[in-house]
Parts: structure tokens; C-alpha cells; sequence
């Protein structure tokens, strides 16, 4: 296996973070890792899982001697940890980060580095659970799984390059796009799928207002399937709606407009209309096959009568 790097610094040891050390280490990828993060007990699950070498709180004294770092924290936070990073990296190292929002995360970076933008380049791994922290990381979390890559005019090529090569070295399937195509594609597919869950279960609880244990008692497959997301980081998801809140107010709003058109079908008792809906939404679903990578069983959706 090919070094990716000698020191690698990973700010933000949580599922994200924490798996791609653990990938790295096990192919050995990598000689030595040093997470950098907030809480020293997340840090200490991190050192006993063996998923870093060295633990920091100090950004400064994460950073030094490194030639690769990952930002693998909260949105919000990428552009503030980067500029405490970049105070005592060697010149000559890479920085990358794994943000779900790339447009105002690359701006806000590549605006903190001023002149020494180039050594950065923005990534999204698509790959995750609605588990946060270092206990929640995975050794195959990422392998197999789709990176995106959002370079700029200023991304010099050998940091495009060793950023490729860090995520191939995890697995994954590593591919380029503007900034600005993958916010929108990603507020769609991920990021309205996350508001949507959310909603459901706040809807369910305030539709039963003062009774929830015994709703939520009689909460079976279709409940905890459609809102399992629901139970991701509220911090993180925070942080990327705001980040990415004119793509994912345009999908709120496609969102809505579906809802309505179910909401009308049945106020009408228009049975031909609902089916139309439900098996138009029904034939794509099922054309994805399962969630996992691993599994692909297709079936071929059977047509629902109007009546
Ligand atoms: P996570 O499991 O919650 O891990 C984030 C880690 O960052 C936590 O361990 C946290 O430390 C640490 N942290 C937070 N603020 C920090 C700061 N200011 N300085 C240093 N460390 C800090 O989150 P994640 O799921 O790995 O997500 C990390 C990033 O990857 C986010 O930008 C997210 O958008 C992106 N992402 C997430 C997924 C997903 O499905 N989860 C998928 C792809 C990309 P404490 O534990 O001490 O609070």
C-alpha cells in the first residue's frame, strides 16, 4: 500500500474522522495519526479503539510535523479549526476536510488561508450512519462509497492530487465536481431526506400532543425505517442547513409541493391521482434496490388499482 502520509493530523475524531484513521491504519496508509479534538473523553475512546497514535487538544501542537490534515468537524466549524491548523503546519502540508456542504465551507477556508489557499482541497465522503463520535467509527465505513472532490482555480495540482489519493487509499471512489453542483445534489439526497425525518417525528409527537409514550409505543418497521436518519447529530445537521440554505429551501419547497399534491388527492378522495403519486415514487424507491452497497435485490413495483 501506497504511504499517503507520514504524520496525518485528523481534527474532529468522530465517525468520519475516526473511520478513515482506521482504514488508513489498518492498510497502513499512513505512519503516524494525531487527532486533534474538543472533548478529552471522545479523545480517550479514540486512543482505546486504536484509531489515533497521539491525542491533542492544543491545535498548535496537533499540527506540528504533519503533512496531511483532515477536518472532520461540524461545518461551522471547518474554516475557524483550518485557520488554528494552518498557524503551525509545515508549508508544504495538505488540507483537506470532509464537510457535507462544500460551496460556503471552501469559501470561508480558502478565504482564512489567503495566500496559501492551493495547499487546500475541499471533499465530501458519501458514505455514514446517525452515529456520531469516535465509538461510532467503522473500518469499512467509506470503502466502496463515492468522494467527491471540489477543487478551485486555486487548489494547487499536488494537493488535488495527494487529497485523491487519501480517500483511494480508504476505498473509495473518488470523482470531481463544482462546489456548486454538489451542494445542490446533496441538499436533495441527503440533506432534505434529513429534514424530512425530522419533521415526521416532531409531526407524529405534536399530533399526539401530551400522549407520545403511548404512540411511540406502537411505532413498528415504516416509523423507525422513514425517520432513522432523525437520529443523527442535531449539531452537524444544524450546521449544514444553514451552510446550504438557499439549495435546501428550493428543496423544501418540491418537498411541500408533494405533500400538497398527496394531501389534495386524499381531501378529494381522488384515487387515481394518489396511486399515480404513490407509484411513481414507488418504481423509482425500488429501482434503487436496498440501502446497503451490498445488497441490490430489484423488484419490479406491482401496479396499484385507483380504487
Ligand atoms: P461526529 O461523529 O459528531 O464527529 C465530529 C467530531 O468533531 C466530534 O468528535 C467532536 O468532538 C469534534 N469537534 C467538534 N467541534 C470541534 C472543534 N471545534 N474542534 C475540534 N474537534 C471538534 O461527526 P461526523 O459524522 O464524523 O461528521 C464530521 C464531518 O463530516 C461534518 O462536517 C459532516 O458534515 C461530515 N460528514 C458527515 C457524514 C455523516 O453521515 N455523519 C457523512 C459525510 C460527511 P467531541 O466528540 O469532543 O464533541
Amino acid at each position: 500500500m501506497t504511504r499517503v502520509a507520514d504524520r496525518l493530523v485528523v481534527a474532529g475524531v468522530g465517525l468520519i474522522g475516526g473511520s478513515l484513521a482506521m482504514a488508513l491504519r489498518a492498510s497502513g496508509a499512513v505512519g503516524e495519526v494525531v487527532g486533534l479534538g474538543r472533548s478529552t473523553a471522545n479523545l480517550r475512546v479514540a486512543r482505546r479503539r486504536g484509531l489515533i497514535d497521539r491525542a491533542e487538544r492544543d491545535p498548535e501542537r496537533a499540527a506540528r510535523g504533519a503533512d496531511l490534515a483532515l477536518i472532520a468537524v461540524p461545518v461551522g466549524a471547518i474554516a475557524p479549526v483550518v485557520e488554528a491548523l494552518a498557524r503551525a503546519l509545515p508549508p508544504d502540508a495538505v488540507i483537506t476536510d470532509a464537510g457535507s456542504v462544500k460551496g460556503a465551507v471552501v469559501a470561508a477556508v480558502e478565504r482564512v488561508l489567503g495566500a496559501s489557499a492551493g495547499r487546500f482541497c475541499g471533499s465530501h465522503p458519501i458514505a455514514g450512519t446517525e452515529h456520531s463520535g469516535a465509538g461510532a467509527a467503522l473500518p469499512d465505513l467509506l470503502a466502496g462509497r463515492r468522494c467527491v472532490l471540489t477543487p478551485t482555480a486555486r487548489t494547487t495540482p499536488l494537493a488535488r492530487r495527494r487529497v485523491r489519493a487519501l480517500w483511494e487509499a480508504a476505498g473509495m471512489r473518488v470523482e470531481e465536481m463544482p462546489a456548486t453542483v454538489h451542494d445542490h445534489i446533496l441538499a436533495l439526497v441527503s440533506h432534505l431526506p434529513h429534514m424530512a425525518a425530522y419533521a415526521l417525528v416532531n409531526a407524529v409527537v405534536d399530533a399526539d400532543a401530551g400522549r407520545r409514550r403511548r404512540v411511540l409505543a406502537y411505532a413498528a418497521g415504516g416509523f423507525k425505517d422513514g425517520t432513522r436518519i432523525a437520529a443523527s447529530s442535531p449539531e452537524m445537521w444544524r450546521d449544514i442547513c444553514l451552510a446550504n440554505r438557499s439549495e435546501l429551501l428550493r428543496a423544501l419547497d418540491h418537498f411541500t409541493a408533494a405533500v400538497d399534491r398527496l394531501r389534495s388527492a386524499i381531501a378529494t378522495g381522488d384515487g387515481d391521482a394518489l396511486a399515480r403519486e404513490l407509484l411513481r415514487a414507488c418504481t423509482i424507491r425500488r429501482g434503487l434496490g436496498a440501502s446497503s452497497r451490498r445488497i441490490a435485490v430489484r423488484r419490479r413495483p406491482r401496479r396499484s388499482s385507483g380504487r
